[in-house]
């Protein structure tokens, strides 16, 4: 039996580091149980670095806003790491009115939460971004969007919580968790039950059987995703990409490589055995978009690629919650693609509900029982 802690966490990606980090902060023991050998071995070091706010589901909109505006900006400062974090707008390209629907649509529906959001013009575009086709023929612009370094971030966080004195067991893969007297307090690996007072399930789509074995279900599925890195280019800009079509997403990172995001489309009926297996498709086809708005970019060499699973929880949004019939355990789980621009807002939550604080946001559209039938 290894010693109590105060919180136990399970799964080391973004979501269970940086709620690590700001518990030891707050003065707690912590230990981080990661399956892997590898800290932060899920999406947390496969993702596009993406930190945006719009397009974000209104539920979960004010968890980036609160990201952008007070996490963000400071965190190379606060982890001692360059998280490489940039601040110069998301542009949504657009290239015919059917698109320019689907971007006119997004403006609406973020505006009343605050979002300084906006369709501009293709001038304008071009002023943002020299280097885009002729053919975009407007955009929707989020100044305050930005992108960051996932593996900095994650492993930025992880490097603050050790020398807070958090615990970290890599090849520790979680089985259960069991309760004592009623309360979640056991989580149990192949060789060791570790104890605390307290368990946070941030797992990615593991968590759902994990939470099975207190009898909870968690409704998530696995979705493949893909990245690709470009050798590096001159410095050229910014902004992260999008397009109202979602032919790819994707930004200049300091070091020069473009790193981007797409699909084939074909992703949901490729066959997997667990792990995640880049399809000859995806970079092809994310190419083709690329190319279509970015031609800047025709001689610049693919030379990585990658896949990563996201737990796509059926509602699009993450489940951040106490457990009423489990009491001390707290879920964190279902991030759905999205969860990398609000992991320090996610962490600073967890943290504050496994220390019984009043959360800084309301985080009640986010409860584990929101997916019962309502009688
Ligand atoms: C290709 C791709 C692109 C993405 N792009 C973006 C983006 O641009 N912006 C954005 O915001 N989000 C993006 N995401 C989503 C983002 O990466 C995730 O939402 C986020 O990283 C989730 O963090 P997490 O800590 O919940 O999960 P993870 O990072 O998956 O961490 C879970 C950890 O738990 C461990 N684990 C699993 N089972 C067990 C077990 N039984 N016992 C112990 N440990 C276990 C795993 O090994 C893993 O290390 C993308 C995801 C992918 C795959």
């Amino acid at each position: 039996m290894s010693k109590i802690a105060d919180v136990v966490i399970i799964g080391s990606g973004i979501i269970g580091n940086s709620t690590a980090y700001y518990l030891a902060k707050k003065g707690y023991s912590v230990t981080v149980l990661e399956k892997s050998k590898n800290i932060g071995d899920g999406g947390s070091s496969r993702n596009g670095g993406g930190v945006r706010q719009s397009g974000r589901d209104l539920r979960e909109l004010p968890l980036a806003m609160y990201g952008v505006q007070n996490l963000w900006p400071g965190l190379s400062e606060e982890l001692g790491v360059d998280v490489e974090y940039y601040q110069q707008g998301n542009l949504r390209l657009g290239k015919t009115e059917a698109h320019l629907d689907i971007l006119k649509g997004i403006v609406a529906k973020s505006k009343p939460l605050g979002l300084e959001l906006g369709m501009i013009s293709p001038e304008e575009v071009k002023e943002i971004c020299p280097y885009l086709s002729d053919e975009v023929i407007g955009a929707c612009w989020c100044p305050t969007d930005g992108h960051a370094n996932p593996l900095t971030a994650t492993l930025g966080y992880y490097r603050r919580a050790r020398q807070l004195g958090v615990k970290f067991y890599t090849e520790q893969e979680v089985l259960s968790i069991k309760k004592i007297r009623g309360r979640a307090r056991q989580v149990v690996t192949a060789d060791r039950v570790f104890e605390g007072d307290q368990v946070i399930l941030a797992a990615g789509l593991e968590s759902r059987n994990i939470a099975a074995s207190v009898g909870i279900d968690v409704p998530m599925s696995d979705i493949l995703l893909e990245v690709l890195v470009t050798e590096a280019q001159p410095p050229m800009f910014y902004q992260m990409l999008g397009t109202a079509s979602a032919d790819f997403y994707g930004h200049q990172t300091t070091h020069g490589s473009f790193v981007f995001g797409g699909t084939s489309g074909l992703d949901a009926v490729n066959k997997h055995n667990g792990t995640p297996v880049n399809s000859s498709l995806t970079a092809s086809s994310t190419c083709r978009g690329i190319l279509g708005y970015l031609p800047a970019l025709k001689d610049a060499k693919v030379v990585r690629t990658w896949a990563g699973w996201i737990d796509y929880c059926v509602d699009a949004v993450p489940v951040i919650s106490h457990v009423d019939e489990v009491p001390g355990l707290i879920l964190a789980c279902g991030f759905t693609g999205h969860g990398f621009g609000i992991g320090p807002t996610a962490g600073t939550l967890l943290a504050q509900m496994a220390a019984g604080e009043e959360t800084v946001l309301d985080i009640s559209a986010f409860r584990y029982d929101r997916f019962k039938a309502k009688i």
